[in-house]
């Protein structure tokens, strides 16, 4: 995770939280629960979860998914049920390699010419594993900006064919054009123009350099391990699995392909100043031009868990609108290559055994209420958070309850060290009222609560957030162990842990006994 902060001091919720709280359980019921999150406990979860056994719980790998297990009867213990049947929501990632049957051929006017993998065409890494056949359709930059009153689909069909554009933008270099800037750089990225070709009905993409402004017209797509003599075999990315049929077959084309199609590399230089000069599209269906586009990729599947247990709510209507709280347990792994002897393992004791612990502490304290809030409370450890927030951005796209009915996501990640009485709750502006919340229950922490606002991103909240579920992050800062073998269970303070845990299921519970969102 790499947060960023503001600071700012609390509100006027007082008053509307004096009414929640007798609703759903009195203070001194909470604070009686509170007290089966221990020092103890968080310090035992600490100690197993961040030891060298689990060889720093990479995901996947065996130390995950022992402490996958663990967690799971922690769950059990503390009084939760699994969900659906089970403590396990399966989370499939996938290793992609280029496959061997790649082919590209164009028939212009009749005659018929086969291109070569490399030399002038390269598969990029979110190609479909399919042989496509069809028209051909050049649709400038492939972008749709209705803001920037600029369509470069405006008055074209590319239903059932391939589609052939730039790999940039307009004006690519101009640093005054209206498409730059670091806010709008993911709506021109290829996975935004991928997605648009496809939500059009096309069935495959080409993609070629702006020869205006690149020197080399060469294609790269992928570097594939495959394809090169110097990239390591293994050098193939992880990512969250996705289904084949919802890709289309998509390459980088080099010059050969271009001079085919245009004549000339020039006269694909006009057509790019044409659009360049007044921002105007310049699209067009080719005549007398079929395409065949065959890309093959193999994916070995990877498997990991989220580990889920739950506290059933009262209220029929609210039975799948939950409160969740989330923690990360996975950390990244150990060095391959240390010197003999030395420390290899990154324990990750605060990143994140630390949040990990306090998510099991809650749900103890949960469990020890003896009644059951309006809604459930889902409680969650994630997988693959250091791989780019794998197990919440899986959840969110599967998730057990419907996204747009949960109530709010609280999120523990990094809560073990720094200042034993400081704690930084972040939220985005329009959740704010969740701060206020955790606020109003911190008199039986006695934390000092240091609030942000700023795009409080790197963690797996930001999966809830960005599908605009109220999501509140709690966290104690980075410091210098940050990602170091020497994050180690000796250096936490087991007793912060505990009061964190027991903030986190005061709010948690108090979120569950709202009727609202
Ligand atoms: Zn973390």
């Amino acid at each position: 995770m790499t947060p960023t902060f503001r600071f700012r001091a609390g509100s006027a919720g007082i008053l509307v939280l004096a009414v929640l709280q007798f609703s759903c359980g009195s203070d001194s019921q909470l604070m009686r629960a509170s007290r089966s999150a221990s020092a103890a406990g968080a310090a035992a979860h600490v100690a197993y979860l961040a030891s060298d056994a689990l060889l720093g719980r990479n995901t996947p790998s065996p130390g995950l998914d022992s402490a996958a297990a663990y967690i799971a009867r922690q769950f059990r213990q503390a009084g939760l049920q699994p969900v659906n049947g089970s403590w396990m929501q399966e989370v499939r990632m996938q290793v992609i390699a280029l496959g061997d049957s790649n082919a590209l051929a164009l028939t212009v006017n009749g005659t018929t010419a086969d291109f070569t993998l490399k030399d002038d065409f390269v598969p990029f890494d979110m190609t479909a594993n399919r042989r496509v056949a069809g028209d051909l359709v050049f649709a400038g930059y492939g972008i749709t900006a209705a803001d920037k009153k600029y369509d470069d689909y405006e008055g074209i069909d590319v239903r059932g064919k391939i589609v052939l554009i730039f790999r940039h933008e307009p004006r690519e270099n101009d640093t005054t054009s209206q498409f730059k800037g670091r806010k709008d750089a993911d709506r021109w990225s290829l996975a935004a123009k991928v997605k648009r070709a496809k939500e059009l009905g096309a069935i495959g993409l080409i993609v070629m350099n702006e020869p205006l402004s690149h020197m080399s017209l060469a294609p790269r797509g992928f570097p594939w391990p495959s394809l090169s003599r110097i990239i390591p075999k293994d050098a193939l990315p992880m990512t969250l699995m996705t289904d084949d049929a919802e890709k289309i077959p998509v390459i980088h084309a080099g010059e050969r392909v271009i001079t085919s199609l245009f004549g000339s590399v020039d006269s694909l230089k006009k057509i790019q100043q044409r659009i360049d000069a007044d921002l105007h599209p310049a699209s067009f269906a080719f005549r007398g031009v079929t395409v065949v586009l065959r890309t093959s990729t193999v994916v070995t599947i990877h498997r990991a868990q989220n580990v889920v247990g739950m506290l059933p709510g009262t209220d029929s209507t609210l039975q799948d609108a939950p409160v969740i709280v989330g923690a990360h347990y996975d950390h990244v792994g150990y060095k391959k290559n240390a010197a003999a002897g030395a420390d290899s393992i990154f324990n990750g004791a605060d990143d994140n055994a630390s949040g990990t612990s306090a998510l099991i502490e809650a749900a103890k304290a949960a469990g020890a209420m003896g009644t059951r809030p309006l809604r459930p409370i889902l409680f969650i450890a994630f997988a693959g958070e250091e791989k780019g927030l794998f197990g919440s951005e899986w959840y969110a796209r599967h998730p057990l309850f419907p996204l747009p009915r949960t109530r709010a996501m609280l999120n523990l990640d990094m809560v073990g060290m720094n200042a034993p009485d400081s704690l930084l709750l972040i939220a985005e502006e329009r959740h704010r009222s969740l701060e206020e919340t955790a606020r109003a229950q911190n008199g039986g922490s006695g934390f000092t609560l240091v609030t942000s606002t700023l795009d409080a991103g790197g963690s797996d909240h930001m999966s809830f957030t960005k599908r605009n579920v109220p999501a509140l992050f709690f966290h104690s800062g980075l410091h210098p162990y940050y990602h170091k073998v020497v994050d180690e269970a000796s250096l936490l303070n087991p007793d912060k842990i505990a009061r964190v845990a027991g903030l986190v299921f005061r709010t948690a519970w108090t979120l569950a006994g709202t009727t609202d969102r």
